[in-house]
This record gives C-alpha cells, sequence and structure tokens, in this order.
C-alpha cells in the first residue's frame, strides 16, 4: 500500500517556518505582511477559500484585507481598484479571488498588479521569472506539489514525470519548476487524450501529477509499481470530494500518493501567505 503524502501535516511545518519570520520581522520592528484579497460576487467556493484565506493569515501572524465588491463591476473599475491597492503602501500582496464576472478579462485584470505585489506568481513578469530559473514567486498549486515532493525527499534529478494538465496556474509553471529539478518532464492534455495517449505516458511516469478536474481520469491499473502519485483534481463526485485518479487501485501500485482531500489542498493556502512573506521581505529591501 502506498504511503500518503500528507498536505496537512506538510503545510504544519511551512507554516511554522512563515510565524517565526513573521514574528522575527514584526520583533525588528519591520512590520507584518499584508494581503489584500479582491473577491467579485457570492460564489460559494470562493467564499470557503476566502474563509481559509483568512484564517490561515490570522494563524499566521499576517494582515489579511477583504475587498469585497459587487457582481456588476466593470472591468475598469475593478483595475481601478487593483491600481489603488498598487500604491497602498500598506499592502504587500495581492490576490484576485477566481471566478471573476464573465464580463471581465481575468489574465487582463491579474496582470495589473504589480509583479512586486503578486501573491499567486500569475503575472507575465512572475511567469517569465520562472521560465528563467528566477525570483522566488511561483503560482501556489505548483509550488504546493514542489514543495510536497521536497517535504517527503522525494527527488526529481533524471526522474520520469508526466503531468497531466497544462493549465496556466498548475500544469504549465509546474512542467517549469520540474525542469529546473532535472526531471525528464511530459506534459499531457486534451489532446493526448483525444489521440489515445494518455495511458502510456501515465505508465510511463516515476511521478504522475495530475490537474485536471474529471473524476476517474486516470485509471488505477495505469500506475506504474512504486510511483508517487500528485492528484491535485478537486471533484464533487457522488456526494463527497475525490481527485481524478482512481485513488483505491492507485494507492495499490503507488509507492506514495497524496490523498484527496488532504494532500495538495491544504498546501496551497500556505504557498499563498509564503508568497505574500516573501513580496513582503522584497518590499523591505527595495
Ligand atoms: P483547468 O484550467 O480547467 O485545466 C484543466 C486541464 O486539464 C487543461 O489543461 C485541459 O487541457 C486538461 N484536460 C481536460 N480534459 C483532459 C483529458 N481528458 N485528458 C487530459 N487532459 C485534459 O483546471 P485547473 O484550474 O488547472 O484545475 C485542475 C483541477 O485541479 C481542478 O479539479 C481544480 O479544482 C483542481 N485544483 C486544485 C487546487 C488545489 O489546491 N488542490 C488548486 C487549483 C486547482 P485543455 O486546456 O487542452 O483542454
Amino acid at each position: 500500500m502506498a504511503i500518503l503524502l500528507d498536505g496537512k501535516k506538510a503545510a504544519l511545518g511551512i507554516k511554522e517556518e512563515i510565524k517565526k519570520d513573521v514574528l522575527l520581522l514584526k520583533e525588528k520592528g519591520k512590520g507584518v505582511p499584508v494581503l489584500a484579497c479582491i473577491s467579485v460576487g457570492a460564489d460559494p467556493a470562493s467564499c470557503v477559500y476566502i474563509k481559509s484565506q483568512s484564517l490561515a493569515a490570522r494563524e499566521l501572524g499576517i494582515g489579511y484585507s477583504l475587498i469585497s465588491l459587487k457582481e456588476d463591476i466593470t472591468q475598469e473599475d475593478l483595475i481601478a481598484e487593483v491600481a489603488r491597492l498598487n500604491t497602498d503602501k500598506g499592502v504587500h500582496a495581492i490576490i484576485i479571488q477566481s471566478p471573476l464576472p464573465k464580463n471581465v478579462n481575468v489574465e487582463e485584470v491579474s496582470s495589473c498588479i504589480l509583479p512586486s505585489k503578486d501573491a499567486e506568481g500569475m503575472h507575465p513578469e512572475n511567469l517569465g521569472r520562472l521560465l528563467l530559473g528566477q525570483g522566488s514567486i511561483a503560482p501556489c498549486t505548483a509550488a504546493a506539489c514542489m514543495e510536497l515532493l521536497r517535504r517527503y525527499k522525494i527527488k526529481l534529478y533524471g526522474k520520469e514525470v508526466v503531468i497531466v494538465g497544462h493549465s496556466n496556474i498548475v500544469g504549465k509553471p509546474l512542467s517549469m519548476m520540474m525542469l529546473r529539478g532535472f526531471a525528464t518532464t511530459t506534459v499531457c492534455h486534451i489532446a493526448t487524450s483525444e489521440a489515445h495517449q494518455l495511458e502510456s505516458h501515465v505508465r510511463r511516469a516515476e511521478i504522475l501529477i495530475v490537474a485536471v478536474g474529471k473524476p476517474g481520469l486516470i485509471k488505477g491499473d495505469w500506475i506504474e509499481e512504486g510511483a508517487v502519485v500528485l492528484d491535485v483534481g478537486i471533484n464533487r463526485a457522488e456526494g463527497r470530494i475525490v481527485g481524478d485518479v482512481e485513488f483505491d487501485a492507485a494507492s495499490k501500485k503507488a509507492a506514495y500518493i497524496t490523498p484527496v482531500p488532504g494532500g495538495v489542498g491544504p498546501l496551497t493556502v500556505t504557498m499563498l501567505m509564503h508568497n505574500t512573506l516573501r513580496l513582503f521581505e522584497g518590499y523591505l529591501v527595495s
């Protein structure tokens, strides 16, 4: 049976480190990091994420400011709000909570956040730095996957890594981070499935990371004996939360596997706090 990659336990370790660093800065009279979250409308899933952000911030001594805007806000007004936060010296990191209303172009609005306040690491400049192997701000879920592997001392060098899903927030940045770790990296997407090649790629994976959002997409018997499986997917199926991988069958073949929930998820909000602290440290030396 596979060893569970426990995201909650890994998150505790990172939180302790963040808490210590925040306290030290406070004691030195440098102030505390402040994260501002812009939320539009009242999407139920967003409300859950916002609550967990605010709880994590409070636990770590990080300031948290929620800016709740009405569903019918225009893109222009939303950009004006971002611009206001960009110039606010009391705010060191900004996140725009997804989803945004259909009339708003998420990428256009997100790219208005100053790179030096970009808590999610999604600004084109920060993504460019990630590609070049520079800087310390990376998209939170991709960073969460890397951190989980690091905490369990799973080596990347020379490994066959297969990532399923090539979204801007998970698959693409993660592929860059894997290359930086000298893993031989394959990225699969919808066309891989349509070409009936998904199974053959998954079967080769020594480390498999799946971020698609389709329950049961990855069959348990596709998993290589002794593989490491990170299931990023979060799906509601038959009244419970499941990932994209058939967990029971996969855990009989894998050496390590993430549970869903309790795997990558708990680390994602922790990496948001980690990014907030790094941005604050950057602000202090600017
Ligand atoms: P997304 O933007 O919808 O991306 C999904 C990706 O999967 C796309 O690259 C898509 O390819 C690919 N895909 C779709 N069907 C496929 C198939 N049959 N075979 C292979 N690839 C396929 O989603 P996301 O935002 O990356 O999120 C993915 C999942 O992770 C969701 O379940 C989400 O809830 C979860 N998630 C979890 C966390 C966490 O903290 N644990 C954070 C973020 C997201 P094309 O674009 O080519 O169609």
